[in-house]
């Protein structure tokens, strides 16, 4: 837990129990789930919470807000960070403010944008499920969707395109940014986090940790091991600044996939040297690094990736 600039930063575990302690004089109804689109995660470099955080509030009061728009900010990591009073009403949707927390998750989960890594999904589902039980609401008629409104707040209880203000929190969110969506995929988590059921999403077992240096500075990557190969995870060299996305075409999670290892190509003596580098290194595969260079990533990411490996 870390207080800077007005802002504290908490894991999930340390959320619940400061929320057990807080007071909330206003009443609460609603719980409204928004994504930021921009800062996106490509932003989000592992350990600028409070920069971004700081930035979207100077943001927020230069369009005329009194405060960061925001009750509450999750990041990629599954952090989670406190914006304005809980006792304050948000400026996060027309209509659902006055009794409204709203919690704005850093990203974009419209299609084709980012991919909510495990730990973002668990932290969603678990503190939207800790408030919910902190203000007697239910999963049913508690939680709400930028989407589900108007811009004059006028309530449309789904999604409408043409007629939603917008399509926050995103058009891939849980599932989807509908009524429907939202009834299928994300409710029933929460009703499970809120009975004590939910299973959090498991991670795969990290066998070893690198360190890569960046412009300067450190940064750990998880090095996991799937069918007898070591392979760098994709969320961690996205935490250490590389332009590291989803592969939406391809449908491809994480640089786990065997497509990674279906090519090797006969690169020139520079890029071999990189790819040798890197793999000793950064343990990562010569067959991954063949798979960024060739499907989607170019040259120009393994000659950064090699840049920062000196
Ligand atoms: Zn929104």
């Amino acid at each position: 837990m870390k207080t800077q600039s007005g802002f504290t930063l908490m894991t999930v575990a340390e959320f619940e129990s400061w929320l057990a302690s807080q007071r909330v004089t206003r009443g609460i109804r609603l719980v409204q789930l928004h994504h930021t689109w921009s800062p996106a995660y490509a932003q989000f470099n592992g350990s600028n919470h409070f920069t971004l955080q700081s930035n979207m509030k100077s943001y927020h009061l230069s369009i005329g807000y009194a405060d960061i728009a925001q009750n509450l900010t999750i990041f990629p990591d599954g952090q989670v960070m406190t914006g304005r009073s809980l006792n304050t009403a948000p400026a996060g949707c027309v209509g659902a403010n006055t009794n409204g927390i709203c919690i704005e998750n850093i990203g974009n989960f419209d299609v084709g944008g980012d991919t909510m890594t495990d730990a973002h999904k668990d932290a969603i589902v678990r503190v939207t499920a800790a408030l919910l039980k902190k203000f007697g609401l239910s999963p049913e008629s508690g939680v709400t969707y930028h989407a589900w409104w108007t811009e004059g707040g006028t309530s449309l209880g789904t999604y409408i395109a043409g007629r939603s203000c917008k399509t926050c929190p995103g058009t891939a969110f849980f599932g989807g940014n509908t009524r429907a969506s939202y009834d299928k995929c994300l409710k029933p988590l929460l009703m499970a986090a809120m009975n004590g059921s939910y299973q959090e999403e498991e991670d795969d077992e990290v066998i070893e940790q690198k360190t890569v240096l960046v412009d300067g500075k450190e940064y750990t990557c998880e090095c996991i091991e799937k069918d007898g190969h070591n392979f760098v995870k994709m969320r961690s060299l996205s935490q250490a600044g590389y332009d590291v996305v989803f592969d939406a075409a391809r449908q491809l999670p994480a640089m786990t996939a065997p497509q990674c290892r279906a090519f090797v190509p006969d690169g020139d003596e520079a890029v071999q040297d990189a790819i040798d580098t890197l793999q000793e290194t950064c343990g990562l595969e010569e067959q991954t690094i063949a798979y960024m260079r060739k499907y989607k990533y170019g040259d120009e990411l393994v000659t950064k990736l090699a840049a920062a490996m000196k």
